[in-house]
């Protein structure tokens, strides 16, 4: 398949593999392993698979291989590893690149699995961790050493949304060679070209908006074939992290209408910040797509439209937004993103719960802040939804 085709085009049809049945939808390889047809095989398969070749399904596996193909053809990478979920991915390329000694930068504003892995996990193994405040580029000159293995960061903070610079994290981070790696989630393959801005790693939690219907569980990291077979590929087939076949299925049927759902969704989400932001219970709507946006030049350069999440501050604190979030018809009270149903988050008490005070107001997290991940429904229904909600706190 052709990578010059249009995205869209990408993903209906790339990485399909169709067996002798010429089956029309892609075919769930539910198999644990393979059958070799001699012994001699057996020995070569143990010493190299081909592209088309499989010894066991935690190593690869035929439908796994068509999610990570068409994945790979949309990001523009050279390869692609399918993984049990977002933080199998974030894990495994962390553990698998850095060992004790290694020193890393990260961004603090980071999902809190995410934030475990780098604060906690990575330094019990010798492992080195700088961190910054990511939208501040004279924060990674000073961080970033001579020996700094890899930089890590979310491209968008949650629920802050902001942005962190792509290109001007990369400028500094290969002066000395250091691997860039973006968690690239609330921005979304459709939306950003990580890899075109200087990321060398690039990992979806595929959790949201690839499957994008709230079913599965899975991940996905993206770079050179040098990385993802070398380095990643042993790491996480020996201990366990890949992705089960009838993942890759959903994540291949939700890669189908991707491209989309996202514009649906952003579109959505463009209407309803302005809209919201008209109302007196609005102290304030943050969008990266809004003219008073702070960010509003790096957030144009960098994502094609302002995304499909936005985040508002209602008045009244804690109490403003429980009243809020109770008083929704349409839009459900929950912790995913990305799905067809419009959600809502309580960042402060919810997913940023176990932060103190202080270190949610260090990130701009405050208890009137509502996240919300906009939806495949009408958006003038939505907004009429968030209205009556909001007249009511
Ligand atoms: C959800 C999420 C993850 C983790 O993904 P899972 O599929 O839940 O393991 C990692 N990073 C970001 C930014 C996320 O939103």
């Amino acid at each position: 398949m052709s990578d010059k085709r249009h995205p869209r085009t990408l993903l209906v049809h790339g990485g399909t593999r169709r067996s002798h049945y010429g089956e029309m939808s892609e075919a769930i390889f539910l198999t644990q392993s393979f059958v070799y047809p001699d012994a001699a095989t057996a020995e070569q398969r143990f010493i190299e698979s081909g592209p088309d070749e499989f010894v066991y399904a935690r190593y690869g596996n035929p439908t796994v291989r068509m999610f990570e193909e068409r994945m790979a053809l949309l990001e523009g990478s050279e390869d692609a590893f399918a993984t049990a979920s977002g933080m199998a991915a974030v894990s495994a390329t962390l553990f698998s690149g850095l060992k004790a000694g290694d020193h890393i930068v990260s961004s603090k504003a980071l999902f809190g699995s995410c934030l475990y892995n780098v604060e906690t996990l990575l330094p019990r193994f010798g492992v080195e961790v700088s961190f910054v405040d990511g939208t501040d580029l004279d924060q990674w000159r000073a961080a970033v050493r001579e020996d700094t293995k890899l930089v890590f960061f979310e491209a968008i903070a949650n629920p802050t949304l902001e942005i962190i610079d792509i290109a001007g994290v990369a400028e500094i981070a290969h002066r000395v060679g250091a691997k860039v790696v973006v968690d690239n989630v609330f921005a979304t393959p459709v939306f950003q070209r990580s890899l075109d801005l200087g990321a060398d790693v690039v990992i979806y939690s595929a959790t949201k908006h690839i499957d994008g219907q709230g079913r599965t569980l899975g991940g996905i990291v993206l770079g050179t074939r040098d990385f993802i077979r070398g380095t990643f590929e042993p790491y996480i087939k020996h201990t366990g992290g890949s992705m089960s076949p009838f993942t890759a299925w959903v994540m291949l049927k939700g890669l189908e209408t991707l491209d989309l759902r996202c514009r649906a969704q952003a579109e959505s989400a463009a209407r309803i910040a302005e809209a919201l932001a008209e109302h007196p219970a609005v102290e304030r709507v943050i969008y990266p797509g809004l003219p008073d946006f702070p960010q509003r030049e790096l957030a144009a350069r960098q994502m094609e439209t302002g995304g499909t999440m936005l985040t508002i501050v209602v008045r009244g604190g804690k109490q403003g937004a429980f009243r809020f979030l109770d008083g929704l018809d349409i839009a459900l009270i929950s912790n995913n993103l990305g799905d067809a149903r419009t959600i809502v988050t309580h960042p402060a008490t919810t997913t940023h719960q176990r932060l103190t005070p202080e270190s949610r107001a260090a990130i701009g997290i405050g208890d009137g802040m509502v996240r919300i991940s906009v939806g495949l429904e009408d958006a003038a229904d939505l907004i009429a939804d968030f209205r009556q909600a909001l007249d009511a706190i």
